[in-house]
């Protein structure tokens, strides 16, 4: 949580990237099966859960109707999300936020020393969008944001935003941090391009609604594992909101705006 700003309690946000059924290396672990990932929705139906975009959980939390829904993010916008992760979200009648990286699109993931992947282009992002997913930035060129001069910041944060509200001729709310990397100027950023919510990565104690934290689906998840996240998150949650109203300084939102 940066800079004393209130927390926004959520429930789980799970955090993907490629989801594929390449047999290809994956050495940074980032590419979930189809069938694994039809696996993961139908546990979430059976545990009465729904997969929503981030945006639709943020709103839903401060109108109190987050109970029973689960955030799914998809993070660098690649081709396959809308080749096997549309489909499997569509059969579970859940939909996701896929983060594109605004300044790449058609092209591949460069900023990655392993296996390429193709990102989306704009149509297939319009695509996506027609199809009833969320479509976020990811900054222009998957940037570390940490430590960032102004004028970097206001390219990747708010230049990424003006190219997608472009190729979807809608507003685009949500923002993602690559590697999870931000601090209080890149957060600032975010606010001041007018982004609704943003979100980080890892799953450890919940932020305000421009550092939402995450949980990573390994490839290797099985339902259990995801139980798991899902119970983790929940204590974590619990304890923090506990914390806050022990502490009557700290704003705890959901309750103001
Ligand atoms: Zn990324």
């Amino acid at each position: 949580m940066t800079g004393g700003r209130s927390r926004l309690p959520l429930p789980p946000v799970l955090m993907y990237h490629s989801i594929s059924p390449s047999a290809e290396p994956d050495p940074h672990a980032l590419r979930v099966h189809p069938a694994r990932l039809d696996r993961h929705l139908g546990l979430l139906r059976r545990l009465g859960l729904r997969g929503v975009p981030l945006t639709e959980l943020v709103r839903a939390a401060e109108r109190g109707a987050a109970a029973g829904l689960v955030g799914l993010t998809f993070d660098d916008g690649y081709t396959d999300f809308l080749d096997h992760a549309v489909p499997v979200l569509r059969r579970h009648g859940m939909a996701g936020t896929v983060y594109a990286v605004a300044g790449l699109l058609g092209g591949t993931n460069d900023w990655d020393t392993g296996p390429r992947f193709r990102i989306m282009d704009a149509g297939q992002l319009r695509a996506v969008a027609a199809a009833g997913q969320e479509v976020g930035s990811h900054t222009l060129t998957h940037a570390r944001l940490a430590g960032a001069d102004p004028a970097v910041l206001a390219a990747e944060v708010g230049e990424s935003r003006r190219v997608l509200e472009d190729v979807l001729q809608a507003e685009v709310p949500g923002f993602c941090y690559p590697y999870g990397s931000y601090d209080d100027a890149a957060a600032d950023a975010v606010r001041a391009a007018g982004y609704d919510n943003a979100c980080v990565t890892g799953d450890y104690e919940p932020g305000d609604r421009v550092t939402l934290p995450r949980c990573y689906v390994s490839p290797r998840d099985t339902r259990a594992h995801l139980v798991a996240r899902l119970v983790r998150h929940s204590v974590r949650l619990r304890r923090a909101v506990a914390r806050d109203a022990a502490r009557p300084a700290a704003p705890v939102a959901g309750a103001g705006r």
